[in-house]
């Protein structure tokens, strides 16, 4: 019997999907019992497909289109720092409760598994900062939406919102709705 491939999907055409898929691990019951966590290191471990990865993002939005990039903890942080780094813009820091060192704006939500809260500091955007959002793994969409609410009460402006992989069942993209989704693979 011959195997049929599996359909894969992303906003950035089915070659970009491709290499996600061929770089992200499935690791059943992690964090907890039910929970398939998607395992993106060994894409960041490939410096040729992250770069390709990167780019993809930067070439999805425009490198006009966006004055400064925010990256949720703790992965996020690994797509932004590399996406500042490659358009020359700088980096925000979405950070998980307790951890920044000066006056935040909270927001906190739910999680696929567990509960959380998110900070940014109050002075991270200059008015009117378009502002891109990224993020490794979409599910339910809580992080995002709490990400982005945050950003606009610290007076930025969404820009766009790009994560590496989306949990299409979890339907997250819905949640944000009507703000666009931009996910490289989408299963
Ligand atoms: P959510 O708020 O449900 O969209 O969850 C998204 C956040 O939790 C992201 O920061 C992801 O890194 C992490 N996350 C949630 N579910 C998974 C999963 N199945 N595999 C890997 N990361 C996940």
């Amino acid at each position: 019997m011959t195997e049929t491939p599996t359909e894969v999907r992303g906003d950035s055409g089915p070659a970009t999907a491709q290499l996600v898929a061929s770089r992200v691990l499935d690791v059943p019951d992690f964090p907890k019992p039910g929970i398939v966590f998607k395992d993106l290191m060994p894409l960041f471990a490939d410096g040729a497909v992250f770069r390709e990865v990167i780019d993809g993002i930067v070439e999805h939005h425009g490198r006009e289109s966006f004055d400064v990039v925010v990256g949720i903890e703790a992965r996020g942080f690994v797509v932004a720092a590399a996406i500042a780094y490659a358009t020359g813009v700088g980096v925000v820091p979405v950070r998980k409760a307790g951890k920044l060192p000066r006056a935040a704006y909270a927001a906190s939500y739910a999680l696929e598994y567990g509960e959380a809260t998110l900070e940014v500091h109050q002075d991270a955007f200059t008015a009117g900062h378009r502002v891109l959002v990224v993020d490794d793994v979409l599910a339910t969409g809580g992080t995002a939406q709490a990400t982005l609410d945050l950003v606009e009460r610290a007076g930025g402006t969404v820009a766009g919102f790009s994560v590496l992989l989306e949990l299409g069942f979890l339907n997250g993209r819905a949640r944000l709705d009507p703000r666009p989704v931009h996910a490289l693979l989408t299963v």
